[in-house]
């Protein structure tokens, strides 16, 4: 493919994720079991993190809102996967936050069997944006996730957040040191992408990526 060729298929994979991403965004179901998962007839996108790490943040501004997703994880509230269905072209899964340092281990049982039963059961899920906070890089309770999304034969992206918060040569030296971790990782996708919901960094970018997923079906 030409360099112009090249070019021409980037605008057209941004004018498309803007365009998915400007259709209406609306709460599906809250699950807290396998009975509850709302049904599978479009493409879904899973969004996975540490708590804090700024998953509500991002999917509020991926999809334009202001609280469309709201920060769920105050230890002790009942754990869920969020579902939201956009433009009846996407299904995006908000799953609960982990790696909270004081959870109780029946918060961390639940969390495991629900997210577990949800990745390996869940046939139209295109791919899980595993959410790092880039001040804090990989994390021990994230490579656990990692493993489980290997296992699961999921398709993962690595979406650094909160870019701001960092200066540009520790995000270069991040981006190199993430790559190189996720080599090993099966089910990991190669290519990064750093974000800021607060400055709108990797926005347009994010977009773009998922959007193609759907017209990949
Ligand atoms: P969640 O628990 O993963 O849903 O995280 P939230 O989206 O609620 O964000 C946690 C905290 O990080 C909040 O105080 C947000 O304002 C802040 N935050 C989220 N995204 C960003 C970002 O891109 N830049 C900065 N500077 N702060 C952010």
């Amino acid at each position: 493919m030409s360099p112009e060729e090249q070019e021409q298929n980037n605008e057209k994979a941004v004018e498309h994720g803007r365009w998915l991403f400007s259709q209406t965004c609306t709460f599906l179901v809250g699950a807290v079991k396998m009975e509850d998962l709302p049904e599978a007839s479009q493409t879904e996108i899973a969004f996975a993190g540490r708590s804090n790490v700024g998953k509500s943040s991002l999917i509020n501004a991926l999809t334009n809102h202001k609280d469309l997703a709201r920060t769920s994880n105050t230890p002790g509230r009942t754990q869920q996967v969020n579902f939201f269905n956009l433009g009846k072209q996407l299904t995006i899964a908000d799953l609960p936050g982990y790696g909270y340092a004081k959870a109780p281990r029946e918060t961390v049982r639940q969390w495991t069997n629900l997210v577990g039963d949800y990745l390996q059961g869940r046939m139209q899920l295109r791919r899980s944006c595993l959410l790092i906070d880039s001040r804090h890089g990989i994390k021990e309770s994230d490579r656990k996730v990692m493993r489980m999304l290997d296992k699961s034969a999921v398709s993962y992206q690595i979406i650094l957040t909160k870019c701001d918060k960092i200066k540009p040569a520790q995000l270069e030296k991040l981006l190199i040191t993430t790559s190189t971790e996720i080599e090993s990782h099966v089910a990991a996708h190669p290519e990064l992408i750093a974000t800021s919901s607060v400055k709108g960094i990797g926005i347009v970018d994010l977009r773009a990526t998922l959007a193609a997923l759907v017209t990949e079906r």
